[in-house]
């Protein structure tokens, strides 16, 4: 079965203006890292966008009105934050980069596909329900999660987020959420500041593992496994949304954990071992992080390579 590679030309119109890290360099990396052989068998598709119904499963009415009102004329830019910044094409980005995560999600749970990469931006996994914040717009993986839940009737779906940041939003958002299960790991004491391991959330079952500064491949890889894996795996999820930020590799500017490319593709195939066991191999991934591009670049491949079962 076939892997999904979710893109639109809007997600490399979102301009953030010069010396962003967020920047459209990224996603336009990450495409052409996606070329050539190996990858020829990705199925390419365009993302669609988010209706405003799959939106207000994770958002307020009042978040979206106030994200798409505040969209500037051409040429312009709008801080939505310090770090939050918009572009007259960032509206539709954001619509773009909810809806692949949600057309990617219809696909994989109609058997069209095994899994699915989504190379969108803006990233999503620091907007709560009613505020953007850190880059994000819409929360991507939110969307996708409960579209799973409440679309489609899966009834334990799972949020897996290696960035090196805590998604303080998917926690905010599914906090309460019957039936989901947030897992993370991140560095500790960095941005946003959330995600002690004593949060533990509400309805919604959280799984946070802070990492001190400075560690690498051998402390993540342990507690990716005897944390994150194991209550997943007691979780056992019918599906699984992958927040794949790739700002934990070494290299990157943003933090100061110690990953390396191959840490991905390890940590994205533990993950397809437990699809495999209770998901019906049913996986579906989305851009955050990762902001060294050419570490943004080889990282994205190892972890499409796992997808692709290579
Ligand atoms: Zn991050």
């Amino acid at each position: 079965m076939a892997t999904l590679l979710y893109t639109h030309p809007a997600c490399l119109q979102h301009d953030t203006g010069e010396y962003h890290p967020e920047c459209a360099e990224r996603l336009s990396t990450i495409l052409a890292a996606l070329e050539g052989e190996e990858f020829m068998a990705l199925l390419r598709e365009e993302a669609p966008l988010a209706s405003r119904e799959q939106l207000l499963r994770a958002h307020t009415a009042h978040h979206l009105d106030h994200v798409l009102d505040a969209v500037p004329p051409s040429g312009e830019h709008h801080h939505i934050d310090p770090d939050t910044v918009m572009s007259a094409q960032s509206g539709e980005a954001a619509l773009r980069a909810a809806g692949a995560v949600v057309a990617a999600v219809d696909a994989v749970a109609a058997g069209q596909a095994r899994n699915a990469f989504c190379a969108v931006r803006p990233p999503g996994h620091h907007a709560e329900r009613d505020a953007a914040m850190g880059f994000c717009l819409f929360n991507n993986a939110a969307i996708g999660a409960l579209h799973a839940r409440d679309a489609h009737g899966f009834q334990r779906v799972a949020v897996i987020d290696f960035d090196v940041h805590h998604g303080n939003g998917s926690q905010h958002i599914l906090w309460d959420e019957p039936g989901t299960f947030y897992g993370s790991t991140h560095q500790e004491h960095a941005y946003p500041n959330t995600g002690l391991a004593e949060e533990t959330g509400g309805k919604g079952r959280m799984v946070n593992v802070p990492l001190p500064a400075g560690s690498g491949s051998d402390e993540f890889r342990q507690v990716f496994d005897d944390i994150i894996v194991h209550r997943l795996k007691e979780f056992a999820p019918d599906f699984i949304i992958i927040s794949a930020g790739f700002d934990a590799h070494a290299a990157d500017p943003l933090a100061h954990l110690r990953l390396k490319t191959s840490d991905f593709k390890w940590a994205t195939e533990r993950l397809l071992d437990v699809a495999a066991a209770s998901a019906g191999n049913r996986v579906v991934s989305v851009l955050e992080g990762g902001y060294d591009l050419p570490a943004l670049a080889a990282s994205v491949r190892e972890h499409v390579r796992a997808l692709l079962g290579h």
